[in-house]
């Protein structure tokens, strides 16, 4: 059978060659006679590829020596709540730039822990832009400052770093993470869930610098404390093992596609495809502020909503799969992370070009 494009916000497609190599993979890893997924994760056979899979992710995204990976359960969601139990209480109070769908969630939860300051809003746009850094309200005390790197649901993403002084900078980096180079150091704590731009769902990784470690007051539960994960290699209990291993075939084929700066530039081609034949018709149209157009997701709207049935029926007809925007937006929204070949794009773009020619 054919293999879909497939343009899912996530769960989201995996990198063909990736999914291959598991599956030979999968009945005999390496000539251990067992599957990953059935190794100990204390054995030398997992722990020589949870080692490997750190060790790719420190290279790819040259992550300096004191900031620790962890490899955690629970999805960024629930990273919205460790972040505060960790970083905020003791202190008091977060800052947060609130972007859209996602950042609200963050901002939700943490007020459970603290005071958080929204310190810029897009609201008044519809969250169709990220705001410009210079208007936001900071609060040089603050525990640290929130910020959601790409709105998976809105296409709204910085493509640029906040400089926040002494002030930690923390990052939902779920759906961008690993599409561009980026400053670890410019962090204290990175974030994402992995299905979107990693791996299969059920990993969520967390790179955090050692100093804010730690750090909360009162000391969060155990399974909730950074501190237990950091001290125990991510194996205090079991770990997503498979999603592990899948990661880090992920990581081997972006260091075989030339890095993240390579893959920069792919990211960079697929989405100038897509966004300059939207802004080229005046069928299609897409709400967000050109310079914060996320490179990873692209919504966008028909010239008339009642054609929309018609518009995927058509998409799945062409071998294209999970077009449909957001439920709490509507429309379309096409995902198109790492592992989306040029050739999708090329795919959905000649389609909406015949569906406008037919109903523009
Ligand atoms: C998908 C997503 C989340 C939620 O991730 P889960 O793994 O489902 O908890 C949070 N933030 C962003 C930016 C996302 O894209």
């Amino acid at each position: 059978m054919a293999r879909i494009f497939n343009f899912s916000a996530g769960p989201a497609a995996l990198p063909e060659s990736v999914l291959k190599q598991a599956a030979e993979e999968m009945l005999d890893w390496h000539g251990s006679g067992q599957s990953v997924m059935e190794m100990s994760h204390r054995g030398k056979e997992y722990m020589a590829i949870h080692a490997q899979t750190e060790a790719d992710l420190r290279e790819l995204m040259g992550i300096p020596a004191n900031y620790k990976v962890l490899f955690l359960q629970g999805g960024a969601t629930l990273q919205f709540e460790m972040i505060p139990l960790n970083l905020m209480r003791g202190i008091g109070s977060a800052d947060y730039v609130h972007t859209g769908e996602w950042a609200k969630k963050a901002i939700k939860e943490a007020k459970a822990f603290g005071k958080v300051n929204v310190v810029a809003t897009a609201e008044d746009a519809n969250f169709s832009y990220a705001p410009a850094h210079s208007g936001w309200k900071t609060d040089p005390k603050a525990a640290y400052l929130h910020y959601t790197a790409n709105e998976t649901i809105g296409g709204v993403e910085f493509h640029w770093t906040p400089e926040t002084g002494d002030v930690p900078l923390v990052c939902d980096m779920s759906s961008n993470i690993l599409s561009k180079p980026v400053d670890v150091s410019k962090y204290g704590l990175i974030y994402a869930g992995a299905q979107k731009n990693i791996g299969p769902a059920g990993l969520t990784i967390v790179i955090v610098r050692d100093d804010l470690i730690g750090k909360g007051v009162p000391t969060p539960a155990t399974m909730l404390d950074y501190k237990t994960h950091a001290d125990n290699d991510s194996m205090y209990n079991t770990p997503p093992t498979y999603g592990i291993y899948i990661a880090g075939l992920v990581f081997q084929w972006l260091k075989a596609q030339g890095g993240l700066v390579a893959i920069e530039k792919k990211n960079i081609e697929k989405a100038d495809l897509l966004y300059d034949y939207l802004d080229a018709s005046a069928f299609y149209s897409n709400p967000v502020r050109k310079e914060d157009r996320s490179r990873m997701n692209v919504p966008f709207t028909l010239g008339n909503a009642a054609l929309d049935d018609e518009f995927l029926k058509g998409a799945k007809a062409h071998n294209m799969a999970q077009l449909k925007g957001h439920r709490s937006v509507g429309g379309m929204r096409a995902s198109i992370y790492n592992a989306m070949p040029l050739e999708g794009v090329q795919a959905l773009v000649a389609y909406m070009k015949e569906f406008e020619a037919a109903h523009g």
